[in-house]
């Protein structure tokens, strides 16, 4: 029972009804408010014929909305699958289609992408619109299916439903972000999310006087696990705004007393390459929590902004198994395992690693209940997946002599040259805290002498000139002589995923090109 997540949160409205517990720009939501918006959302989609088991795609920008949906189709034993909402054509539909989605809960805004891949979506009976306009327009060449609003979705009594929901039902399927390959679809129980929530109340130390801040997209993994359950577990507050924003963050987090912010790789050193103000180090965060901050601006970051960073490791697929010991972070560190879960290093043939060697990291979860039950009907990926029962998360790192994990590079990214094993994620982190860059992609390509060469992509900031020889002598004692890239191309951009991940495949499939 206290594991199903509505009922977490019906416990938490009556013990405290008034606590505000998100704050979005525009709106301020109580526990008690939450509470009965989710009934009203149950009652409604139950109204609509949807039962336990059934799935239903969410594809809604940062807004409350979106929490009552997600919550309202767990309270009734249903599976939220959040929709990345820059996807469109094939990718779009395929995650609807893939996860057997039979109803759609949309904003208005991704109209045309939906209306462009409406005859790939058979399955789907309902079609819940944020707005009473697109509602009233039926899509052409879609039929059997019906729309409504959500003020239509909402306007059903507040009642608890009686629906016996266990903590093991299914209560998401989240796709992993598609890098390497296409996405997959990653199961998640009640339970687990539950474990999820509790294991960062622990590790980032929430307490009811906290203030989470995320500006990440409530459809990806990072805000659903880092911000908002544990906002709810902890009794905490999470203050949800539209968009990541470089320039907005630290006025939004004074503006809200924010405590606690989360990232994601590249914001890191985003955020330092703002313009320096003099209250940069005046502000109320105490954390950011998030993964992917390089080394080199460590120090610098939590110097400036007197804040600091809580790097934990995850993946879709095992979550932020590797956090940071709170109080003896180190840099360039992702931590180590957080309870529950065994985490090792070990090479190809599966052969535990010595500490300092480099290998793959393999994880478990070592307690009931705890886990995925691996990828939405991909039987063969799950198994790839969980070889010997262990996650093969495809990712490289080391591990030192107190047991603390650096991630290198995901494996099919890292380069070989002469005989060393350069990390393209340390290469690329360099290159980006040059000031006239904005990004860069370092790959391995083809070499004369066998192995690989390394290859660098970079964009420059607006207005900003560097020559690739001085951005060669910028690397020069920053890296190893080997990992020095040998051949360096600038460019207006760099491909990217939908979900803004640079899509280094591609980049490495060019190869050696005219223009480096
Ligand atoms: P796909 O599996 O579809 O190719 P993806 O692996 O990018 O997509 P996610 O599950 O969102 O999808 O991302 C997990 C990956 O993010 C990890 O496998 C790892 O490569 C990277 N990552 C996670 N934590 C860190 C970290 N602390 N530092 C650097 N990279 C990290
Ligand atoms: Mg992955």
């Amino acid at each position: 029972h206290d594991r199903v997540l509505p009922r977490i949160i019906e416990d938490k409205a009556r013990q405290h009804p008034d606590r505000v517990v998100f704050q979005f720009r525009q709106e301020a939501v109580t526990f008690g408010d939450l509470n009965e918006r989710i009934n009203r959302v149950a009652n409604g989609l139950l109204a609509l014929g949807v039962s336990r088991g059934d799935k239903a795609a969410i594809m809604l920008p940062n807004c409350p909305e979106f929490l009552y949906v997600w919550f309202a189709l767990n309270r009734i034993g249903a599976v939220e699958v959040p929709i990345n909402v820059s996807l469109k054509g094939q990718g779009l539909a395929y995650q609807m289609v893939q996860s057997d989605c039979t109803i759609l809960v949309a904003d208005h805004q991704y109209r045309d992408r939906i209306e462009d891949i409406a005859e790939r979506l058979a399955d789907i009976r309902h079609i819940t619109w944020t707005d009473t306009q697109a509602a009233a327009q039926s899509i052409p060449g879609w039929t059997g299916f019906e729309h409504l609003t959500m003020a239509e979705l909402m306007g059903h009594p507040d009642t608890t439903p009686d629906i016996a929901v266990s903590y093991n039902d299914l209560a998401s399927i989240l796709y992993t972000s598609g890098t390497t390959g296409v996405s997959k679809g990653v199961m998640l129980s009640h339970h687990y999310w539950y474990d999820i929530w509790a294991q960062a109340v622990g590790y980032a130390r929430y307490t009811e006087d906290d203030v989470l801040y995320s500006g990440l997209p409530l459809f990806h993994g990072n805000a659903q696990g880092i911000t908002v359950g544990p906002a709810i577990l902890a009794d905490a507050r999470a203050v949800i705004v539209e968009r990541f924003s470089a320039s907005r963050l630290w006025d939004d987090c004074r503006r809200w007393n924010c405590t606690e912010a989360n990232y994601i790789g590249g914001m890191i050193p985003i955020l330092l390459k703002q313009e320096p103000r003099e209250d940069d180090a005046d502000n109320p965060v105490r954390i950011m929590v998030g993964a992917a901050a390089p080394e080199d601006e460590w120090h610098q970051f939590q110097k400036r902004f007197n804040t600091k960073i809580l790097e934990v490791y995850g993946m879709t697929e095992c979550y932020s198994c590797l956090a940071s010991p709170y109080d003896e972070p180190r840099p360039g560190s992702c931590g180590k395992p957080i309870t529950g879960w065994d985490v090792r290093i070990v090479d190809d043939d599966d052969n535990e690693c010595a500490p300092g060697s480099l290998g793959e990291f393999i994880a478990r979860p070592n307690r009931m209940w705890i886990g995925t039950s691996g990828y939405y009907k991909q039987p063969e990926a799950s198994l790839e997946l969980m070889r010997n029962g262990w996650i093969h998360t495809g990712d490289l790192g080391r591990m030192d002599e107190d047991g603390y994990f650096y991630f290198v590079d995901r494996k099919k990214q890292a380069i070989r040259r002469r005989g060393e094993n350069i990390s393209s994620f340390e290469v690329e982190s360099v290159i980006t805290a040059h000031d006239a860059v904005l990004e860069a992609c370092v790959v391995g390509v083809p070499s004369d002498v066998g192995e690989e060469e390394v290859k660098a992509v970079v964009v420059l900031k607006p207005e900003q000139d560097a020559s690739e020889v001085e951005l060669i002598r910028w690397c020069e004692p920053r890296l190893a002589y080997f990992s020095i890239p040998r051949y360096i191309a600038i460019r207006d951009s760099l491909p990217k995923t939908p979900s803004e991940r640079v899509e280094k495949f591609k980049i490495k499939e060019e190869g050696i090109t005219p223009d480096c």
